[in-house]
């Protein structure tokens, strides 16, 4: 625990601001576990009376849930960071926790750099927060809750405060073991710790009894995931949540190629509600690469257990993600990746350039690939990726998709969803229909990023949706 507060009183609240329920308000960097996170902290503290709140500015408590991938991404946090520190000086009372991945990493170098901040809160203890802002309010500490319980995830079903009526996501495993030698995850989120089996299929039948149809599952590393008490593994776990009657769609995310094995392959083919459609990292198309990434598996690997992934999932779309830039990255290197995309291609792509993260082993390294050329690469295979994007979208033209609706797109004049090969398509002659229905739609034009096409038939979710719990 840190010392007490900088010698900054605790501001008592006065009785306008004592009289209206307090509000929360969380800023999000990152990833889809931050982003579910983001949603659990407003759980937690709505079951303690809190509001949420869309701004900083009329916050009673600011959380900055942070994410540490890439250095530009932490910088973010410290810049926003100070713009929260200026708020404070005019409003006292105004409570401020840094989460996430930056809080794992940093822990007490937080507070003595920023401090404004009166809390902060890793990764695995995001359940405390109720308690830990109970503290600040009554102690006027500055806790600094940074561990991790070694095998379990601490993990309260039902808190997620939803935003959203027919899709959810869940945790069902946190951390990483493999130790890949650019990623901070390891030390940012812990070891492997899976959610217990039956819990996990509890949560998804009472979501599916609440009118989700789509669950999609989360894990930095997905296909890792094992029931601590029976060791059941995600094949058992997707045939499980798949005869949850309802359920029209399953997706899971993130896979790593060394944990995919046949029984995995088995039940994407068997279950019918799981998604044709897959995130498979692969990260570098050169062995020399992946070897010193540490990613356990070739290229040919990587490739094999793409085609044999396609063979037993028709019409599987594939994405994934690949730095460029990587320490020793020759321009071979980096042809051996363009080569792949042709090989594998790919329903979409995200593309990094590499980033020194502390307490990696790469960040020890050399950092030899000028950043002008890591640049250039990162632009080169992005552009190339386009095409073949663009080439399998057009060839899309004429097919029939069933389209998940979210709602209206950007130009509010037609309503975008996804199909269940991941695709965003926009449906030309269906306004107004609400999020949640599903569309069976005609495709006339492939673009690079999406898909545009006409409604046939309109599936239509209840009129004001399925209510989400309070
Ligand atoms: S498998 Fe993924 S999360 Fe784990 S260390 Fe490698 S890149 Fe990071």
């Amino acid at each position: 625990m840190a010392p007490v507060n900088d010698g900054r009183p605790t501001a008592p609240r006065d009785a306008e601001t004592a009289a209206r329920p307090r509000r929360v308000f969380v800023e999000t960097w990152g990833c889809q576990m931050n982003e579910l996170d983001s949603r659990r902290f407003v759980g937690l503290m709505s079951r303690e009376g809190w509001l949420e709140s869309s701004s900083a500015d009329d916050a009673d408590l600011v959380l900055l849930n942070t994410c540490s991938v890439r250095d530009k991404a932490e910088q973010k946090v410290y810049d926003y960071l100070g713009r929260v520190a200026l708020l404070k000086k005019s409003r006292p009372g105004l409570r401020l926790g840094v989460c996430g991945c930056v809080a794992q990493q940093e822990g007490e170098e937080i507070l003595r750099r920023s401090p404004a901040v009166d809390f902060v809160l890793g990764t695995g203890r995001i359940e405390l927060l109720p308690a830990v802002v109970r503290r600040v309010e009554r102690e006027g500490d500055r806790p600094v809750e940074v561990g991790f319980d070694l095998d379990e995830v601490a993990y309260t079903p039902g808190v997620v405060a939803r935003t959203i009526a027919h899709r959810a996501s869940i945790t069902v495993i946190e951390g990483c073991n493999k130790h890949c030698t650019f990623c901070v995850v390891p030390t940012t989120r812990g070891r492997e710790r899976s959610r217990r089996f039956s819990e996990v299929v509890e949560e998804c039948r009472r979501l599916v009894g609440e009118g989700v149809v789509e669950i999609e599952l989360l894990g930095q590393t997905v296909n890792a995931y094992s029931d601590p008490e029976s060791g059941a593994g995600l094949a058992e776990l997707l045939r499980a949540i798949s005869s949850i009657a309802g359920l029209r769609r399953l997706r899971f995310v993130t896979s790593h190629p060394r944990n995919f094995g046949d029984d995995l392959i088995a039940a994407m083919a068997e279950c019918e509600p799981v998604c044709p459609s897959l995130h498979l990292p692969f990260q570098s198309g050169s062995d020399s690469v992946l070897r010193r990434m540490k990613r356990q598996y070739t290229r040919a690997e990587y490739v094999d257990l793409a085609g044999r992934l396609r063979s037993a999932v028709p019409g599987l779309s594939l994405s994934t993600d690949i730095i460029v830039g990587f320490p020793g990255e020759s321009e071979e290197d980096f042809a051996s990746t363009i080569r792949l995309l042709d090989e594998v291609r790919f329903g979409a792509v995200f593309c990094f350039v590499y980033s020194p993260r502390p307490s990696t082993a790469a960040a020890r390294w050399d950092a030899d690939v000028p950043a002008r050329v890591a640049q250039e690469r990162l632009a080169r295979l992005n552009d190339h990726q386009q095409e073949l994007q663009l080439q399998a979208n057009e060839a899309m033209v004429g097919q029939v998709l069933e389209v998940l609706v979210e709602g209206p797109d950007r130009t509010g004049k037609r309503v975008s969803g996804r199909s269940p090969f991941n695709h965003l398509v926009h449906i030309e002659n269906a306004p107004g229909t609400p999020a949640g229905s599903f569309v069976q739609t005609r495709i006339e034009q492939g673009l690079a990023n999406s898909l545009l096409g006409r409604a046939l038939r309109i599936e239509r979710a209840e009129p004001d949706g399925p209510s989400l719990p309070a």
